[in-house]
């Protein structure tokens, strides 16, 4: 390396002030200062008298109030955040009277920091780290927590941490200050063998026997120097050879690996903390992936049903549409507008029909049940599976026989002794019927699951309601007709014959539609509470990231300290955020699945319809949760001041 050719540190009317309100204090007044590579320099002063200050400034982690501080020839004020990070991680290392190392870390942990912030690849740094703790008689100590080692051995720990690098210069804070007097020993015999390496150490102390060890002692009082002595006069000595420090893409995947390590780290640490973080995050995700599951599952078996249902019948209905409330007032349609339908060259079947509710009976068994009065054609036209017996035909309506036609839920309810249903007697409405038949309808589960029982509808209007009007008419369209066409023709037809638009056509697409259309308004409700619960999670997520931020000001600290730049704070906590909300979602996206199949054991009135197309999206959003929220805690973190950070206890 290139031989020193003037000082390493040189200061030039250095000074510092505090503002306080309208007080300004002047802690370092216009320090004029060289300190050449190599040397031992001993800051002494008393409590009070600026000698942490200097140090600070000396270290660049904090900046003078005015004064010119050249480092190795270059202005240090010339330079940005990230510059001065590179020159604490890969010239400084920093040696602190509490020995500043990172509780949830090991010494091996601990000492490599720095090489992780300067892109050393992993295992390189790892033989390093540990090659340099042998060194210092830790070996058998790598893998403790600093809670684990005696002061003495977790201030040398932070020796190997500020070696790791190179440690061209030591910043020794009062070093032994909270050291036993052995310890103290061994460690001021550690930091003079390290001078007699070549490193340049510089110790800051109030204590005379210490400053004694050193080749010059600098004594200041109130801010300025008052006394500059050397034993020897200042070695022309060699700069360290310090390894470049690794750049590119290679060593920013390999700092982000290990963000995300330090996350995974401080979660397991923090337990209870990083699921508490995460529960409204899981709440939130189970809630909503468990509602877009129940709306699509609604949704496929409702399009199933209709899907049974076919695609061929025309339903004429009363009134103006779906929930016109005076659709019951009109009494226009008739069982000759059916037969005149019946005349059409497209109808290949008719069906009138008549809806009622009864009270419907069989030995101790009531049941308020609707009764459709439908036509002969009515199984046809629908599709319907004949279980036993048989339907009624165009004899049985002529007549208005008292039959009656149930389905598989009404056999089951009224007969479920097990008896034979067909040839005994249904009482609906006080009025006997006997049933002649038991189906299945094609469409069952659509709607409600409630028996159905049909009888001709002559007899419903005789026996049941008592008016000849109709509540609708279905219509199965000839095969070798267009649906389009003939719902035209019915129109043409109705309108003819009541000469005012009292009706309305319904088939499968339109009630496909209209599920489609409700399914829609559905789902906007659905990502409307989804966002607000979220966001809900995710303010908790900041809430609680922030309070972590002040709770762990000394870490982020020490990490500055060490040449962490801003952008890998800020990396760190937007990472540990993402990964929280990550893994809430994952839990979330868990819980719901748990919580669909559960109900589907229990009942089969929800579909719970899952695709990983949902799940793909709880993380995505889970993720830009983390990154939304948890970029202020991070920020805030990555903006605070290491000195007054590292002064927390
Ligand atoms: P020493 O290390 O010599 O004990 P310091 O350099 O830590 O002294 O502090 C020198 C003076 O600066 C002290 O009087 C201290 O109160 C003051 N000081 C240090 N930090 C701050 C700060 N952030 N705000 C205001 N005053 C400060
Ligand atoms: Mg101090």
């Amino acid at each position: 390396m290139a031989q020193a050719s003037g000082p390493l540190i040189s200061l030039r009317g250095i000074t510092r002030r505090y503002s306080a309100g309208d007080q300004v204090t002047t802690v370092l007044d216009a320090i004029d200062l060289d300190i050449f590579a190599g040397e031992s320099v001993a800051i002494i002063g008393q409590s009070g008298s600026g000698k942490s200050t200097l140090m600070n400034i000396m270290g660049c982690l904090d900046t003078p109030s005015e004064g010119t501080y050249r480092f190795a020839g270059r202005d240090v004020a010339g330079m940005d955040e990230n510059m001065k990070a590179a020159l604490r991680r890969a010239h400084f290392g920093f040696i602190f009277q509490r020995y500043q190392l990172l509780a949830d870390l090991d010494a091996l942990s601990n000492v490599e920091m720095p090489a992780v912030y300067n892109g050393t690849p992993r295992g390189k740094r790892r033989k390093e780290a540990a090659r340099i703790l042998a060194q210092l008689g830790l070996a058998d100590r790598s893998h403790h927590r600093p809670s684990e080692l005696s002061g003495g051995q977790q201030q040398r720990v932070s020796v190997a941490r500020a070696l790791i690098n190179g440690g061209e210069v030591i910043f020794a804070d009062e070093p032994t200050g909270a050291l036993d007097s052995k310890s103290g020993a061994d460690l001021l015999a550690l930091l003079d063998d390290l001078h007699a390496r070549g490193h340049t150490i510089i110790t800051v102390t109030h204590d005379p026997a210490i400053a004694a060890r050193a080749q010059r002692v600098i004594e200041i009082k109130d801010g300025r120097i008052m006394s500059d002595t050397r034993k020897s006069p200042a070695p022309a000595a060699p700069r360290l050879d310090i390894p470049r420090a690794a750049n590119g893409l290679g060593a920013a995947i390999g700092r982000l690996r290990e963000a995300v390590t330090m996350a995974v780290r401080t979660m397991i640490a923090h337990k209870l903390r990083s699921f508490l973080t995460m529960l409204g995050i899981i709440i939130g995700i189970a809630s909503v992936v468990s509602m877009v599951a129940l709306g699509t599952g609604s949704r496929k078996r409702v399009l199933e049903n209709i899907a049974q249902i076919g695609t061929s019948t025309i339903e004429i209905r009363k009134g103006t549409g779906f929930g016109d409330r005076r659709a019951n007032a009109i009494m226009t349609l008739v069982p000759a507008d059916a037969a005149a339908l019946q005349q059409q060259p497209y109808a290949a079947f008719v069906s009138p029909e008549v809806t009622t509710t009864v009270p419907v009976t069989r030995r101790g068994t009531t049941s308020a049940l609707q009764v459709r009065g439908v036509g002969g054609d009515y199984f046809t036209v629908g599709a319907f599976t004949l279980t036993a017996g048989n339907v009624f035909g165009p004899a049985a309506l002529v007549r208005r026989d008292q039959v009656v036609v149930i389905d598989r839920n009404a056999a089951e309810t009224f007969f479920a002794d097990g008896s034979d249903p067909v040839g005994q007697t249904l009482l609906l409405d006080r009025v006997p019927m006997r049933v002649v038949g038991v189906v299945t309808p094609a469409g069952a589960g659509f709607g409600s699951q409630n028996p159905r029982v049909y009888v001709p509808y002559t007899t419903a209007s005789t026996r049941l309601t008592g008016r000849t009007t109709l509540d609708s008419i279905s219509v199965r369209v000839a095969d070798s007709y267009d649906m389009l066409i003939a719902e035209q023709l019915i129109t043409d037809l109705m309108l003819q014959r009541h000469g005012v638009q009292d009706f309305f056509l319904v088939n499968s697409d339109t009630i496909r539609d209209t599920i489609t259309s409700t399914a829609a308004t559905l789902s906007l409700l659905v990502a409307a509470i989804a966002v607000i619960s979220l966001l809900v999670g995710g303010i908790g997520v900041m809430n609680i990231m922030l309070v972590s931020v002040t709770e762990r000001t000394r870490e982020i600290g020490v990490r500055i300290a060490v040449g962490a730049r801003r952008s890998d704070i800020i990396a760190q906590f937007l990472i540990e955020a993402v990964l929280v909300c990550l893994i809430g979602g994952v839990l979330g996206v868990g819980l719901a699945m748990g919580a669909g199949y559960a109900v589907g054991q229990v009942t089969t009135m929800f579909t719970l319809e899952f695709s990983p197309a949902i799940a793909a999206a709880a993380f995505g959003a889970s993720s830009a949760i983390g990154i939304l929220f948890g970029y202020l805690p991070a920020r805030s973190a990555s903006r605070l001041d290491p000195v007054a950070a590292l002064a927390r206890d």
